[in-house]
Formats: C-alpha cells, structure tokens, sequence
C-alpha cells in the first residue's frame, strides 16, 4: 500500500505537480496542513488538492490565518501581507473547504496534524527536547507532522524515554519500529537549503517511510510571486530552500 504524503504545500502549483506527477499511483494522500500562504496559485492548490482520491487533509497555520479572523502577530511581515492578500483573493468555496478542516485526525493507526500533537496548528518541533514532550500527546505508534518544513524523524528510544532526530535526504528509506513523529518536508517551500519539492511515501503493511525529493520550475513560480506583487523574498527563498 502507497500513501502519499505531503505538507506545506504554500499555493506552489508548478511544485504541487511535481510531486503529484513523480510519486505516481498512490492508495491515498494525507495532506498535513498549510495548503496557503507565500505562494502565488492558492485556489489551484486547493482545487487540486480536493480532486485528490482518498484524501485525509489537515488545518495549518496559513490556513487558518486565511480562514479567521485571529491576530496576525505570530506571523512575520512578509507572512502578513500574503495573508492580506489571500484573504481577497480566495474564492468562497475555497475559503470554506479550508475552514472546514479538522485539527487532528487519526487513520490507520496514525496520528496527523500540522504542527505537534500537543498544539496541533501552532506549535513547531525544531528539537528532540519538544520532541519528546509531545510523545505523551497522541495514542498511535505514529504521529505526522509538517510546519517546519523540514522532512526529519522523531524516534522514541524503546524504553529510554529518550528521543533521536533523524534528517532524511532523497530516497532514504526508514522501518518504522520504534515510536515516531515523522515529517515529510515541505512541497512548496523547503527549509532545508534543497530546493527540491518534499514529500513521502508512507506504507501501513510494510510500515515503511521514503522519503523523496523533485525538482520542479522554480523560476516559473518565482515569476508569478513577482508579477503579482507578493513579497520578492519569497521568491527568493525558493531557489534557495530557506
Ligand atoms: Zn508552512
């Protein structure tokens, strides 16, 4: 069985596609949040990502910010105005797809949200400190989670209370033995200095996750970032994977 799995797409269609064009056939998608925000082509993404067969999908941060009417001070500058744009821009049926989506959902033995089990839609694990903490916070073997944009493994160390980050480069395959808070990097806007769009392969039988990494037109994304007056930054950073 082959689900794909993918997060932080960022209205990216040109990386959308990639990812949806090399991971192939697939039994189903678990969408791990941020389906807006930075990027130029939000109702394409959404549109896209709602034609999906068998689709799980999960609310993040940018969603949330396009969908409520919540304080925009956790977000920096360049992240507010994209908000403000994509507030008018967001078709109403767009608008409350992603309004309508859940926190947290737990399929196949998997626990998904966007940021950490313990504050599904905010909080980011950038270290195995918070790591850990969160293990006590979903029930499954496994939890998944995007926001960081950094495609990496949380792994519990049987009986140690202890907990190891794993990074994970282009076809790095894992057994997922252990308990794990798995991430599978970002689509539409890497963080880890490869520019290459993210995603994983996750399977339930065999409980394996690969991770793979695709190459998409940047340059075409960077150009409608530009021509619409988004921030140049984000632009920027695709080319670089920041
Ligand atoms: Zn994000």
């Amino acid at each position: 069985m082959r689900i794909l799995v993918i997060s932080d797409i960022h209205a990216n269609l040109t990386a959308l596609e990639a990812v949806l064009e090399a991971a192939g056939s697939v039994d189903a998608t678990w969408c791990l949040g941020d389906l807006v925000g930075y990027g130029p082509d939000p109702n394409e993404c959404i549109e896209l990502v709602r034609s999906l067969p068998s689709l799980v999908c999960l609310l993040g941060n940018h969603d949330a910010a396009a969908t409520s009417h919540i304080s925009l001070n956790a977000f920096n500058y360049d992240a507010r105005l994209s908000v403000h744009w994509l507030r008018g821009v967001l078709k109403p049926q767009n608008m409350s797809f992603l309004a309508g989506l859940p926190e947290k959902y737990v399929t196949h033995q998997v626990t998904l949200t966007h940021g950490s089990p313990r504050n599904p839609v905010w909080e980011y694990l950038l270290d195995t400190h918070t790591a850990a903490f969160n293990f006590d916070f979903f029930d499954t073997h496994l939890c998944f989670v995007g926001h960081s944009h950094v495609p990496l493994a949380y792994l519990a160390l049987n009986g140690t209370g202890n907990v190891e980050c794993q990074l994970f480069n282009n076809g790095d395959k894992l057994k997922l033995t252990m308990r794990a808070i798995l991430n599978p990097g970002s689509v539409g806007q890497p963080r880890d200095h490869d520019p290459r769009a993210s995603y994983a392969i996750f399977d339930p039988e065999e409980m394996t996750w690969e991770l793979h990494r695709v190459e998409y037109d940047v340059l075409s994304v960077q150009q409608r970032i530009n021509s619409l007056g988004l921030p140049r930054r984000h632009a920027i950073r695709l080319a670089q994977g920041w």
